[in-house]
Parts: C-alpha cells; sequence; structure tokens
C-alpha cells in the first residue's frame, strides 16, 4: 500500500529480509502507542538523518482502555478495537517514518483489583520465553540491527507485557547471535548495543514541574511526583531531538483511543520542552563496543562504515564491553 496519512508519506511495507546500507535500529514495544510516548523523537530523527528503524510491537494492544474521554463511548471502537488500533498504529507510523512489523503476541491486559485476577489464557506474558524468544529472534535475523532499544528488567512501569517485552528482548538479542540458537530463525546476527528507554525520569517531571510553577502555570505533576516509588537509572545517553517533537506528538495523538490530548502529557509548552529538556533518555545494558561518557547517539562507538558494523555482527568473536544487566526487583 503507497499514498500518504495526514500529509506524512506513508513508508514503504516492511518486507522483512532485509540488506541495506543504512545503520538500522529496531525498538521493541509492548503495545501500540509505546513506540510513541518511548523515543519516538529519536527515532524520527534518525530516519531523518537516513537510517533504517524498525519498531517491533509484542501485541496488538487488544486489552486496552479507550483512554480518551471523548471516545469512550463510541460504538465502532468498542467493538473492534483491535483494527481499530492496528489503523492507529499505521497512522503513527506513518507519521514518524519507520518501518513496523507486529510479533504477534495477543495484549495481557493490566490486572487490576486485590487480589490481582489471573492473566487471560494465552496471553502474550503466559507465552513460555522460548516461544517469544524464537518470534523476536527471527525479525532481529531478518532486521538486522546495530542497535537495539527496549525496557528495563520493571518494564518501565509494571505491566506483564512490559516485562515480558524487556524478558523476550533481552534473551533474543543474545540469541540472535548464537548461530546454535533457533538455527531454523535466520542466519545469525549479534545486535551491537542495547539499550533501555528512560524517557521517564524523575529528574525530567521534577524540571518540567518546575518550570510550570516558575511560570505561574498549574503543574499537574505535583502527585506523581510525591508518590514517586521507582527508583533512578543510569542514564548513558541523551539524544539531542527536540526538533522532532512536533513528529513525536502528533505520533501520539494518532493514538486516538490511548490519549487524552487534554491529558498532563501535553500540558508542557513546547517551547518549555526545548528549553528544559531537550532529550530523550537511554540506559546502555549491553554492548558489544565501548559506551563513551556523556553519549549522545545510538549509534556512537559503531564503525562509521556500515559494512564494517555489518562485518562485527557477524564476526562470531565479539565479547561484551559494558553489561549492566540485572535482576528484577521483587
Ligand atoms: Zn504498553
Amino acid at each position: 500500500m503507497s499514498g500518504s496519512i495526514l500529509g506524512y508519506a506513508r513508508p514503504p511495507p516492511y518486507e522483512g529480509s532485509h540488506v541495506s546500507d543504512r545503520l538500522r535500529l529496531m525498538c521493541v514495544h509492548a503495545h501500540p502507542d509505546d513506540e510513541s510516548s518511548k523515543g519516538a523523537a529519536t527515532m524520527a530523527k534518525y530516519v531523518d538523518e537516513g537510517h533504517d528503524v524498525l519498531v517491533v510491537s509484542c501485541t496488538g494492544g487488544e486489552r486496552g482502555d479507550v483512554l480518551n474521554p471523548r471516545l469512550k463511548h463510541d460504538a465502532h471502537i468498542l467493538r473492534d478495537l483491535a483494527q481499530v488500533r492496528r489503523d492507529e498504529m499505521a497512522e503513527a507510523q506513518a507519521i514518524l517514518g519507520v518501518q513496523h512489523t507486529w510479533l504477534g503476541f495477543v495484549d495481557s491486559g493490566l490486572p487490576e483489583g486485590d487480589p490481582l485476577p489471573p492473566l487471560p489464557e494465552g496471553c502474550f506474558a503466559l507465552e513460555p520465553l522460548s516461544v517469544t524468544t524464537e518470534a523476536l529472534v527471527r525479525e532481529i535475523r531478518r532486521f538486522r540491527p546495530h542497535v537495539v532499544t527496549t525496557y528495563d528488567e520493571n518494564g518501565g512501569y509494571p505491566h506483564p507485557d512490559h516485562i515480558m517485552c524487556h524478558d523476550v528482548s533481552m534473551a533474543a538479542v543474545v540469541a540472535a547471535g548464537d548461530p546454535e540458537a533457533f538455527p531454523h530463525a535466520g542466519p545469525a546476527w549479534q545486535p551491537l548495543k542495547v539499550y533501555y528507554n528512560q524517557t521517564f525520569s524523575k529528574a525530567r517531571v521534577e524540571a518540567f514541574h518546575q518550570a510550570l510553577t516558575a511560570l505561574g502555570e498549574e503543574s499537574p505533576y505535583a502527585e506523581w511526583l510525591e508518590n514517586w516509588t521507582r527508583p533512578d537509572r543510569a542514564v548513558t545517553t541523551r539524544v539531542e531531538c527536540s526538533a522532532w517533537f512536533d513528529r513525536r506528538d502528533a505520533a501520539l495523538v494518532a493514538h486516538a483511543t490511548q490519549v487524552d490530548p487534554d491529558g498532563s502529557f501535553f500540558r508542557v509548552p513546547r517551547e518549555v520542552q526545548v528549553q528544559v529538556w531537550p532529550t530523550e533518555d537511554y540506559e546502555a545494558a549491553l554492548s558489544f563496543v565501548p559506551i563513551a561518557p556523556d553519549e549522545d547517539d545510538l549509534f556512537a562507538g559503531l564503525p562509521a562504515d556500515v559494512q564494517a558494523a555489518d562485518a562485527l555482527a557477524t564476526s562470531g568473536t565479539l565479547t561484551i564491553v559494558h553489561d549492566t544487566r540485572t535482576e528484577r526487583d521483587s
């Protein structure tokens, strides 16, 4: 399918087997919309700079709630949320200019209540790790990313699909480089760097809170900050991408069922964001090339020549030089 959505050219369909002369970034996410709230401006920037970017959505977001009050009672949406979310994802994809593929697993939903209800049968979080890992290994060996982003071991927030997204990503990046692992899923390919998205840091929310307060405006973040329990993470890499914040916001709004356009996400004026926090932030978790202090580029440290980077990823002689993987908090 070609053509345009909202004036943005639709990228060519992702056809899998991938040999290109560009550096390649794969961003693994749990649900459609996560790609637009975590690292979207970074992706649009890399696309514009001539790199290949592939978003992998592990699930279809079938069990999401409709979070936009204006669409809560829309009969079409209630009847076929899964299709609506596929359409929303296609729109966000066009806006960001990325390639996209579905891993094909079913949303686990966010269990609520005390005690928590069991997860629904057949959902992503209950799939055996070997099954989800093989599916992602196949995508890694097709797209051949030099760099992969995912979530930290706690999922960034405790949705079972976000935690599974971490587990499957970390298992797959290691297995993809091992020719003995899943030999039917394509020739071995070792992603050279793996990052966790760390956009939602306390420091950033605090900076926005203070900026709004200084402007004499009401901050929607006071309660969030008061109840903050998530420990600070070691951000290693800050990608300046403020020129792409408009694309990030447009992509997020394209997920119309999932986003309240009047919600706290959009309360900080663009110029304040650009001034106060112009970067999207990442934590290097695993790398076969050194991570420089104050890194500002996810591709930093890789051979500038793509063929040399490809040769490195298939050399079979790599050693891990940066490894901060840890056990999940219980
Ligand atoms: Zn999600």
